[in-house]
């Protein structure tokens, strides 16, 4: 941000100075033609490969709390959770469009960490900023991210290719973003580990596309609902039933110290959401090829069930060993 000169309100910058300064800021891939600016952007399309698109609201208050999070990591986690979608499809991400409708109540200086830190999170991803829409809110902190990418059509991995027999497996860790979420909830303070775990989500691309190139998912998902949720939405779009052994389910010490003290709020690893890993199902003699991208990407990748026949259901073996089913709920913006 040191290029360019602070400022104390939005009204004294104003629509068009505000979108001079995020221009400024933002750096333009090859494959854009025309940028921020126009009537519309154009870019160019990998050739013979498919477009991805995706958008994501953030609504303060819905989604996040403005004294939560400092506004650079919300302008991470704005992209991170767009990106995290090109990802479950196997794709690459290459441009990102940016809609905020903000307060006027809102610090210059708070809008510049924020479009650095969404600025910083695409230039990680390879992807550039090429347009978006600016107005005032009235009251919350309105975002709106739309992103596209493109997927050679052959590895694209949808939702709907799971088939049984097949293994079931998750990146990272589970629970770490609902657990930071349930203590802020509680007025407690997240150790770092928990904070940026939940403020700070790493969208899992580069696993997404080695996944969809080796042609080892079958179906891919990431989980921003909570695992038995996502999950659902696999089992129903391949109809198909699983079993899951939750003692597989990959935790973070954090979490797994947590839960020893607390077992009562062991939803938060099955139901909790917003960890951005993802999930995938592969055949099993993939098992080699998975443990070695894990090693070379340096990320956990754990098999944590089995893809069964649809009349089976989701059931699930829990830490004192009894099975039973459960329904794939997460969370529900309608209900309470
Ligand atoms: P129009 O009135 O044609 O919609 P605007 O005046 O809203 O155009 O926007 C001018 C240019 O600035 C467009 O290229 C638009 O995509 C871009 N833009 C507007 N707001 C943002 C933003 N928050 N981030 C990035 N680009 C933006
Ligand atoms: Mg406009």
């Amino acid at each position: 941000m040191s290029e360019t000169t602070p400022f104390k309100s939005l009204a004294e910058l104003g629509e068009f100075g505000l979108i001079e300064r995020i221009k400024r800021l933002a750096h333009q891939g090859s494959d854009v033609v025309c940028g921020i600016g126009d009537d519309c952007a154009a870019v160019n399309l990998p050739a013979g490969q498919l477009l991805l698109t995706s958008k994501d609201l953030l609504i303060e208050d819905v989604h996040f709390r403005r004294c939560w999070t400092d506004m650079y990591s919300l302008g991470r986690k704005s992209a991170a959770v767009n990106l995290s979608d090109i990802a479950a499809m196997g794709g690459a991400a290459h441009q990102l469009y940016l809609g905020v409708g903000l307060p006027t109540d809102l610090a210059g200086i708070e809008l510049d960490n924020f479009s650095q830190g969404f600025l910083d999170e695409i230039q990680q991803a390879g992807a550039s900023l090429c347009g978006g829409d600016t107005c005032r809110s009235n009251q919350s902190l309105l975002i709106s991210v739309t992103v596209q990418g493109s997927v050679p059509a052959t590895e694209m991995v949808c939702r709907d290719g799971a088939t049984q027999g097949e293994a079931l497996y998750v990146s990272g860790t589970l629970g770490d973003s609902a657990l930071a979420l349930t203590l802020l909830q509680r007025e407690q303070i997240p150790s770092d580990f928990l904070s940026q775990r939940h403020h700070r989500p790493t969208p899992r691309l580069a696993l997404g596309r080695a996944l969809a190139q080796q042609g080892i998912a079958s179906s891919m998902i990431d989980i921003s609902d909570g695992l038995l949720a996502d999950l659902g939405h696999i089992l129903k779009k391949s109809a198909v039933g699983a079993h899951i052994d939750q003692q597989q389910i990959p935790l973070s010490p954090e979490v797994r110290d947590y839960l020893h003290l607390h077992p009562e709020d062991e939803a938060l690893i099955l139901r909790g959401g917003e960890d951005y890993e993802l999930l995938f199902s592969a055949p099993t003699q993939r098992a080699g090829d998975i443990d070695q991208l894990s090693t070379q990407l340096n990320l956990p990748l754990t098999r944590i069930g089995t893809i069964l026949s649809a009349d089976k259901g989701l059931t699930i073996v829990e830490l004192n060993g009894n099975e039973h089913q459960v329904s794939a709920e997460g969370f529900n913006h309608f209900k309470h």
